[in-house]
């Protein structure tokens, strides 16, 4: 089973707007109801009795409000049902470990609702326009950028800073096909990303633009009076270009990964460490030049949010991801395997001090978490000035 997202912007009409803005907010009341509900069987009940509160029950008492309250009958039924499922889900997910305790929903923070994919139509209308039939609200128009593939299952209708978007799950039969060969990724300092055939990615211009703007939008929100119409103004511009830069990255994410799994059937990456994704961008001593400093700080910045993205689009659109230990990945040789942090003459260029072996030091880590790939993970040869770091083991005496 292949499952892929598409997502689309919405053009809906004043009146549709408000309908949008409407589900929403009912779906939101439901699962602020519902989420209260569970707390005051929780308290009241379920210590004591131990019986459980779960979709089904509530589910019933949905249909019996629908009954009585109009506006709640204005939405379609489906969207409700779905906002008791993600609560249920929210809580499984919390008792699991994985989650934090549901909290309520406020309104304007990610206004959404989620219809089934069975009451949903998609057609095109022509080489741009398309349009979707969501029920309780009819037919929208949308940017049609590309053709879905597969049978819907879920609809979500999304307020985002640049307006309401639809993005749609459908899945299709069969599997990934291999197309051969394997290749390793690496999360490169000079460029975003680099392949161990030599290959670099790097992020479109736009984005240190784009990247600019915000900051100088941000430095005039800064200025302006809290609180004042000026100055959400100005947070309303930072947001909508923050979401404008994480829709290209993300666009770049996908044309990256698709082009990858197009060349490479089997792809290996570092395994992600949770540290990696909250380090900053900081750390620039051995930077030369400013700029230098900055691009890289950028691409870094990009990656610490985007390698995540990047690794899960790879882990369904590749037939076979393998996850290596990426512990000195950058300071082995690709040539000789020996380790030594030395070699990293700069930033971009490694030079080996054993053999003198020389490369582009993002190509060959890349190298490295390749070979690390098909090899098992051995401990790679310590040199002696490592080796003093290392505590000494005692051998017990039998
Ligand atoms: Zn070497």
């Amino acid at each position: 089973m292949i499952f892929r997202g598409f997502t689309f912007a919405l053009r809906p009409t004043p009146e549709q707007a408000e309908k949008f803005a409407q589900a929403a907010g009912v779906c939101r009341l439901v699962w602020n109801l519902a989420l209260e509900q569970r707390r005051h069987h929780w308290r009241n009940y379920q210590a004591r009795t131990g019986n459980n509160l779960n979709y089904v029950t509530q589910a019933r008492e949905l249909t019996a409000l629908r009954a009585e309250v109009d506006f709640i009958r204005e939405v379609s039924q489906t969207a409700e049902q779905y906002a008791l499922k993600a609560l249920d889900d929210a809580f499984r997910r919390a008792f699991k470990g994985t989650a934090a305790y549901p909290q309520p929903k406020k309104k304007g923070v990610h206004d959404a609702f989620t219809v089934n994919g069975r009451e949903v139509a998609v057609e095109r209308l022509n080489r741009r326009w398309g349009r979707v039939r969501l029920p309780k609200i009819g037919w929208v128009k949308l940017r049609m950028t590309r053709d879905l593939a597969g049978k819907m299952t879920e609809a979500t209708v999304s307020l985002t800073p640049l307006g309401w978007h639809l993005s749609i799950g459908c899945k299709s039969e069969g599997e990934v096909p291999d197309v051969g060969g394997a290749v390793g990724v690496d999360r490169g300092v000079a460029v975003p990303l680099m392949l161990s055939d030599g290959t670099p990615y790097r992020l479109p211009e736009t984005m240190a633009l784009l990247d600019r703007r915000i900051r100088k939008a941000q430095r005039i929100a800064s200025r302006r009076k809290r609180g004042s119409n000026r100055c959400r103004k100005a947070q309303r511009r930072v947001s909508a270009l923050s979401a404008k830069r994480a829709r290209i990255r993300k666009h770049w994410a996908h044309e990256t990964t698709t082009d990858i799994t197009r060349r490479f059937g089997t792809v290996v990456v570092e395994r992600l460490r949770t540290k990696d994704m909250t380090k900053s961008a900081a750390g620039t001593k051995e930077a030369p030049g400013r700029n230098v400093a900055q691009k890289r700080g950028l691409n870094r910045a990009i990656l610490n949010v985007g390698w995540h993205q990047i690794e899960t689009m790879l882990s369904y659109k590749a037939h076979r991801v393998v996850r290596v230990d990426p512990r000195y990945t950058s300071q082995t040789c690709s040539c000789c395997g020996t380790v030594d942090s030395r070699s990293r003459e700069s930033q971009s260029s490694f030079v080996c001090t054993a053999c003198g072996f020389r490369a582009n030091s993002d190509h060959n880590a890349a190298i490295n978490i390749l070979q690390r790939g098909n090899t098992p993970f051995v401990e790679p040869s310590i040199r002696p000035a490592m080796k003093r770091e290392l505590p000494s083991v005692e051998i017990p005496v039998l």
